[in-house]
């Protein structure tokens, strides 16, 4: 039976050092970071979210500035926003929340966000300094993914990691980060031949597909980390991983449970981002 990793727990740890972190920032030299969260449209997950991550700032005594805009808001109205952002002193961070209504590129919206206010880590600037390893931000899932690793004790280095899924925000960067540190990375997608196999040369396999229970424990190698990015929510309501729990448990030394693990480090480690940001911005590191 495998030992679970408790994602809770973890971003805690991570939440009380930010704390502490944003307390000597203020103590020494009288700043408070700001984190602008913008949100379009009345998505009731995204309004969950949202409301998360100001729970999050005031935890850890952010200040956090909500824009709530209707869902008929235009792109250039959205724009406008972003540029007043850019330039307001107070705002270290901008996050907008995505998915945005349709008749909004996303593209165009990340692409004109601030770099240095960028704490979701997706505009090109950012993706390509992770892809070279000189980088402030992380994204925050796959970077919460690296604190559940360290967590373990486990040395990534030489390790055979597989991940599944090559998504912009969480495949291809998690492949990176875990590149970074010296392991041996596989990246599987739905054309990837023979996933079993794949997935089960593993010692560390990270699951971010968003398809309930695809990986079953007969993939697993003994003895594997795996961590679940996975949060799809089934037809009775419940929320469920990538990961079949049950069987994979069997096998897997440590394992992610979901709802519990990932979920909680996104928002933790956009904190992490924040704080960055402020110091950064500022020039006190
Ligand atoms: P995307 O839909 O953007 O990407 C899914 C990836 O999985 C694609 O690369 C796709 O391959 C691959 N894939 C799909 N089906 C298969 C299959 N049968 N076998 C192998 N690979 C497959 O999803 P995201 O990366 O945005 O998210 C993945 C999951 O993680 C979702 O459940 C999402 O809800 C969750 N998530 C959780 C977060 C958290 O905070 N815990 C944050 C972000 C996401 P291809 O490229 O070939 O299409």
């Amino acid at each position: 039976m495998s030992n679970i990793i408790d994602g809770k727990a973890v971003s805690q740890s991570v939440k009380d050092r930010i704390k502490v972190e944003a307390a000597q920032l203020k103590e020494k030299y009288g700043v408070t970071a700001g984190l602008a969260v913008i949100i379009v449209g009345d998505d009731p997950a995204s309004r969950i979210y949202v409301n998360n991550k100001k729970k999050a700032c005031e935890y850890v005594g952010f200040d956090s500035y909500e824009y709530a805009l209707p869902e008929e808001t235009t792109e250039s109205e959205l724009l406008e926003l972003i540029s007043k952002l850019n330039n307001d002193d107070r705002i270290d961070g901008i996050l907008c929340q995505l998915p945005l209504p349709k008749h909004i590129d996303e593209n165009v919206i990340i692409n004109n966000i601030s770099p240095y206010k960028d704490v979701d880590a997706f505009h090109p600037v950012n993706v390509g300094k992770i892809m070279i390893g000189d980088y402030n931000f992380l994204p925050c899932t796959p970077a919460g993914v690296m604190e559940l690793i360290a967590s373990t004790g486990v040395d990534i280095k030489g390790k055979e990691c597989v991940v599944v899924g090559r998504s912009n925000i969480v495949g291809k960067p998690m492949s990176m980060l875990l590149l970074h540190k010296s392991g041996t990375v596989t990246i599987c997608h739905s054309k990837t031949k023979d996933l079993k196999a794949e997935c089960k040369r593993a010692d560390i396999l990270i699951a971010a597909v968003g398809v309930p229970n695809l990986i079953k424990g007969d993939m697993i190698k003994e003895g594997a980390v795996v961590i679940d990015v996975g949060m799809n929510r089934l037809d009775n309501g419940k929320l469920c991983g990538d990961v079949e729990f049950e069987s994979a448990s069997k096998v897997a030394s440590y394992i992610t449970p979901v709802p519990g693990g990932v979920g909680p480090m996104t928002i933790a480690m956009l904190m992490q981002n924040t704080l960055t940001a402020a110091k950064v911005n500022r020039n006190l590191i």
